[in-house]
C-alpha cells in the first residue's frame, strides 16, 4: 500500500547524503561528503561523558536543561561574544541544533506566514517550514565567478520581507558556501529586521570553524559575530548552536537556543512536546567541553583551517575550479573544471566509479540550475583522507 504524505508535506524528499554515505561506505570511498569529522573528540571531554555516567546522571534532565549547562552555555557567549544572557530564562538545551531549530519555527509561525530563508539552505528548515504550514521566501545566495566568492545581495535580501514575515532564518558561517556574513552585512540586516519587526533564528553551530584567510585569498572575512549582538537584535533573535561540530562530538546531538525571555518561553513551550529532555550525561559532558581552555578552542579552529588550505592547495595543484570559504568545514567545487556538468549525477555515480564521495549543492537549493556543477567537500576529515579523495577526484577527469 502506498501511502501519501500530508499534502503541505509533499514537497519532502530524502536527503541524498544518506545515499550518498552509504554508497561511500559499501565502495570504502573517501567520503568528502557528509560533514561529520572523522576525529576523535578531545580527550577530556570523552572523560566527562564517562564521568557522568560512572555517577548516576541516568535519568529525565529537566525540559530546559540541567542548569549546570545552560550556565555554560551563558559563559560561553560571554567568554568569545561579549554577549550577556541569563542562564534561567534565556538559554534552553535541546537535542542538537536542529530541535532549536525546529521549535523556534514550530512556536512562532502560523499556517501562511513567509519565513525568509538564504538559498541554498541546510535541508532541515525548509522541511520545517513546509511542517509548520508556513511558506518559504528563498533569497538566493550568488554563486561564486572567478572573480569574487558566494555573495549575498543585501538589497535583494532586504526585498525580500513583506507584511507576511515572521522569520529570518540566518545560517553564518554557511553551509553549504562557506559564506560568513561581515559585520557590516550583520548590521545591514539587523536594520531590515528591526524595521519589519521580524524575528531571527540564528544557525551559529560553526561558530568556531572559521577560517583564516590563505595569504593568497585576500578579503575574506575571518571572524564569527552573533546577530544577537547587533544594534537592536538581542530583543529579536534566537541564537541557536550546538556542541556537535566545535568537539567533534555530532552524534551527541546537544544544541542550544540562546533568546530574551519571551521568545525563550515560546520555545520551550513547543520544545517540550518534541522531545521533552535528552542526553543527560552527555548534558553534563557539554559542561565540561564548554569550559575547556583557549588552547582547544585555538587547535578546532586551526585545524579546521590547516584542512581547507590543503585541500585548497591540492586542488589549485591540479588546476580544480576551487572556492575558498571563510567558515565551516566546507569548499565548494566546479565540476565544470574535472569534464562534467551535473553534480548530482556526478555525486550519485562517483563512489562506485571513483572512488570518492561528495555532495552536490544542487540539494541545498530550490532552484538548482545555477548550482548545477558545483559539490560541496568536507574538510573534516584525516589528512590522508583528504589527500586521497582529491587525488581520486582528479583521477575523475575525462
Ligand atoms: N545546522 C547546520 C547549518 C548544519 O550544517 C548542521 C549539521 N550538518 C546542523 C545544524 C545540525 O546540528 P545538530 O547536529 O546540532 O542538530
Amino acid at each position: 500500500m502506498s501511502v501519501p504524505l500530508a499534502v503541505r508535506l509533499q514537497g519532502l524528499r530524502t536527503s541524498i547524503f544518506s545515499e550518498v554515505s552509504a554508497a561511500a561506505a559499501t565502495h570504502g570511498a573517501a567520503n568528502l561528503g557528509q560533514g561529520f569529522p572523522d576525529d576523535a573528540p578531545p580527550p577530556h571531554v570523552v572523560a566527562a561523558a564517562h564521568a557522568a555516567l560512572d555517577a548516576g546522571h541516568h535519568q529525565y534532565a529537566p525540559g530546559p536543561g540541567i542548569p549546570a549547562l545552560r550556565r555554560a552555555v551563558a559563559d560561553h557567549q560571554r567568554r568569545f561574544h561579549g554577549h550577556h544572557v541569563d542562564p534561567e530564562t534565556e538559554v534552553t538545551i535541546t537535542f542538537g541544533a536542529t530541535e532549536a531549530v525546529t521549535a523556534a519555527i514550530l512556536a512562532l509561525c502560523d499556517p501562511g506566514d513567509e519565513v525568509i530563508v538564504l538559498d541554498p539552505a541546510y535541508d532541515s528548515y525548509p522541511a520545517i517550514i513546509a511542517v509548520a504550514g508556513a511558506v518559504p521566501v528563498r533569497v538566493p545566495i550568488d554563486p561564486p565567478t572567478p572573480q569574487r566568492g558566494w555573495h549575498l545581495d543585501l538589497d535583494r535580501l532586504a526585498a525580500a520581507f513583506s507584511p507576511r514575515t515572521r522569520l529570518l532564518v540566518l545560517n553564518s558561517p554557511h553551509n553549504p558556501t562557506g559564506l560568513v556574513l561581515s559585520v557590516d552585512e550583520l548590521d545591514a540586516i539587523a536594520a531590515t529586521c528591526v524595521r519589519h519587526d521580524v524575528v531571527a533564528v540564528t544557525d551559529e553551530v560553526y561558530e568556531h570553524l572559521v577560517v583564516h584567510p590563505h595569504p593568497r585569498d585576500e578579503g575574506a572575512v575571518a571572524h564569527h559575530v552573533p546577530l544577537a549582538t547587533r544594534p537592536g537584535m538581542a530583543e529579536r533573535t534566537i541564537t541557536v548552536s550546538s556542541a556537535g561540530k566545535t568537539f567533534s562530538v555530532t552524534g551527541w546531538k546537544i544544541g542550544w537556543a540562546i533568546a530574551p525571555p519571551p521568545l525563550t518561553t515560546a520555545v520551550r513551550a513547543v520544545k517540550q512536546f518534541l522531545s521533552f529532555a535528552g542526553g543527560t550525561p552527555l548534558q553534563h559532558a557539554v559542561v565540561t567541553a564548554l569550559g575547556s581552555d583557549d588552547d582547544t578552542y585555538a587547535e578546532v579552529t586551526e585545524r579546521n583551517a590547516r584542512r581547507h588550505h590543503l585541500l585548497l592547495d591540492h586542488l589549485r595543484a591540479a588546476d580544480v575550479a576551487v572556492t575558498p570559504s571563510a567558515g565551516t568545514y566546507f569548499l565548494t567545487v566546479d565540476i565544470a573544471s574535472l569534464g562534467y556538468d551535473d553534480g548530482e549525477a556526478y555525486a550519485r555515480t562517483a563512489p562506485a566509479a571513483h572512488g570518492v564521495a561528495v555532495v552536490p549543492l544542487a540539494a541545498f537549493s530550490a532552484t538548482p540550475e545555477p548550482v548545477r556543477s558545483l559539490v560541496r567537500l568536507a574538510a573534516c576529515k584525516r589528512e590522508e583522507v583528504l589527500v586521497e579523495g582529491v587525488r581520486r577526484l582528479v583521477a575523475s577527469r575525462r
